[in-house]
């Protein structure tokens, strides 16, 4: 597989380049020089999860890294149900949420942990990231355990929700967290100055695993088919594909899904206040506004860093940006689509609600709606127990982990002690 950087196409590097560097020059993406399209789709429909995936994948991948290896990954990495379950006549969510950290993340993350161990061959790799919640615990219960990599994650003290916090600082092992006397742009702010430091990015062999690495988007492609897959076994109406969307790369690996040739009508883009595509859609000006904070808080995004691939997506195709439907709910439309889908026998969450809305607004005679679940809606206890007026059980996975002691190191805003630190635990 072969990729070109967005903003400079003369660099052009193999997936395993693309999995290790994560952006190219002067942050550019990476994008497939060509997308691989599958014939026989109804054949591949028919197959389990798995063994479609891995022909999915495969078609991307076996070239480089050969079938066999490409089988091995998926085999590790996706080993949890993805049911599709009916809300109503003409909508159904695709529950994306019971993997280990409860949340979509798990198939990018998994699959990602997987590539990095493979391709690190003897090197000692040392994943850095911030997390604002959601994305830390993915990253951190996916690479657990891997012998070629450690993991630093550094998170606000006190800004994030303790059973979200339990999730990933917990752990141990090679799972190092860091309690950051600050908030999440601080956090971000000591990760971009550890890449700038070059005793420490060369000296750490430092990589970072945040969404916009290909590897995250190609793995979120195979449960697009499953959607399909699931909905055609009762339904024979074109499907709609409603996808809650904060950073864009759900929606970039259901377009790439679609360029291989699945049979999705088209897709909905929905958002929360946070509105900067649904308002690019409708008028065609780029206009992003200050990020505000919602109750869907993984959505407040003002700024998706994946936008430039769903475009370069259309463009390879032919296809019109307006061939994309924008949609934007405020606070009080989230909390009626939460409520009303409960009233018809379904608990959500708040970002698979705005999905939700968005199909019943938009959905046409002769369609279906595939809307995608993704958050447990135990991860977000603390809004759905107030709007639905009930008190959700802790799911398994969270109960878990409640009564563990958090293993994070604390640290003030200091790059030069975050340094000692590295070196104090990786060396
Ligand atoms: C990350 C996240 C999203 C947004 O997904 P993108 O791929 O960034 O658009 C939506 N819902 C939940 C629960 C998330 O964690």
């Amino acid at each position: 597989m072969e990729l070109y950087n967005l903003k400079h196409p003369s660099q052009v590097v193999s997936f395993s380049e693309a999995v290790k560097l994560g952006l190219g020059k002067d942050r550019g993406l990476f994008f497939p020089k060509s997308i691989p399209v599958l014939d026989n789709i109804d054949e591949l429909l028919a197959l389990p999860f798995v063994a479609r995936s891995q022909r999915i994948l495969g078609a991307w991948l076996a070239d480089e890294i050969g079938q066999d290896k490409v089988n091995e990954l998926v085999n590790a990495a996706f080993t949890f149900d993805v049911p599709l379950v009916k809300a109503d006549g003409k909508r159904a969510c695709l529950e994306l949420f019971h993997g280990p950290t409860l949340a979509f993340k798990d198939f990018g993350a998994r699959f990602m942990a997987q590539c990095v161990n493979l391709l690190a061959g003897d090197e000692k790799l040392t994943i850095l990231t911030a997390t604002s919640g959601d994305t830390g615990a993915a990253v951190a219960d996916a690479f657990f355990g891997l012998e070629s990599v450690q993991v630093v994650v550094m998170y606000p003290k006190g800004k994030i929700s303790e059973l979200q916090e339990k999730m990933f600082t917990t752990l141990g092992k090679n799972i190092h967290t860091v309690a950051v006397a600050s908030d999440f742009d601080a956090c971000q702010t000591l990760v971009k100055q550890a890449f700038d430091d070059s005793d420490v990015r060369d000296g750490l062999h430092l990589n970072s695993a945040n969404s916009i690495n290909i590897s995250r988007l190609l793995a979120q492609i195979c449960y697009y088919f499953e959607a399909v897959a699931q909905m055609k076994q009762t339904s024979n109406a074109e499907i709609v594909l409603s996808v809650p969307s904060g950073n864009f790369g759900n929606l970039t690996a259901g377009l790439f899904a679609k360029a291989m040739g699945l049979p999705i009508k088209r897709f909905i883009a929905a958002t929360n206040s946070n509105d900067t595509v649904p308002r690019y859609l409708a008028a065609g000006d780029w206009a992003p506004n200050t990020t505000v904070a919602t109750m869907s808080n993984a959505m407040d995004v003002s700024e998706p860093s994946n936008w430039p691939r769903v475009e370069a997506i259309c463009e390879a195709l032919n296809w019109p940006l307006s061939s994309i439907t924008g949609v934007a709910l405020n606070e009080a439309q989230t909390t009626a689509a939460l409520k009303e889908l409960y009233q018809l026998g379904y608990q959500s969450e708040p970002h698979a609600a705005i999905a939700a809305q968005a199909l019943s607004d938009e959905l046409k005679s002769g369609e279906t709606g595939i809307f995608l679940g993704t958050a447990h809606p135990a991860k977000f206890k603390d809004v759905v127990d107030v709007q639905l007026q009930i008190d959700l059980p802790l799911p398994q996975e969270l109960e878990a982990v409640v009564n563990k002691p958090i293993l994070s190191a604390e640290l003030s805003v200091d790059f030069t002690k975050l340094k000692e630190h590295l070196f104090n635990i990786l060396k």
